[in-house]
């Protein structure tokens, strides 16, 4: 995952084995072509590359060894805070 990446979003663990835990203001990346959609989204919707479909909360994904990062968006308010605690 670049950095990029890193600086808006937070990584969050769990097991594709016991399902898909999306839910609001959580989004999976595709580890193939990087995509990055919101976890449960109004309408089905599917990445780039075609790896990862959402369709009506069910993940459905075509390369089992490539599932997708489940990421949670940093809070900007709290880094925000913290930054200037720090003196920044
Ligand atoms: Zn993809």
């Amino acid at each position: 995952m670049t950095p990029e990446v890193l600086k808006r979003y937070e990584l969050v663990n769990y097991d594709p084995k016991h399902g898909y835990p999306g839910r609001w203001g959580r989004f999976y990346r595709c580890p193939i072509c990087g995509d990055i959609m919101p976890s449960s989204p109004p309408t089905s919707l599917a990445c780039g590359c075609g790896n990862i479909l959402i369709d009506q909360g069910t993940v459905r994904v075509k390369h089992a060894d490539q599932q997708p990062f489940l990421l949670k968006k940093r809070n900007l308010i709290k880094r925000l805070l913290r930054a200037l605690k720090r003196g920044h």
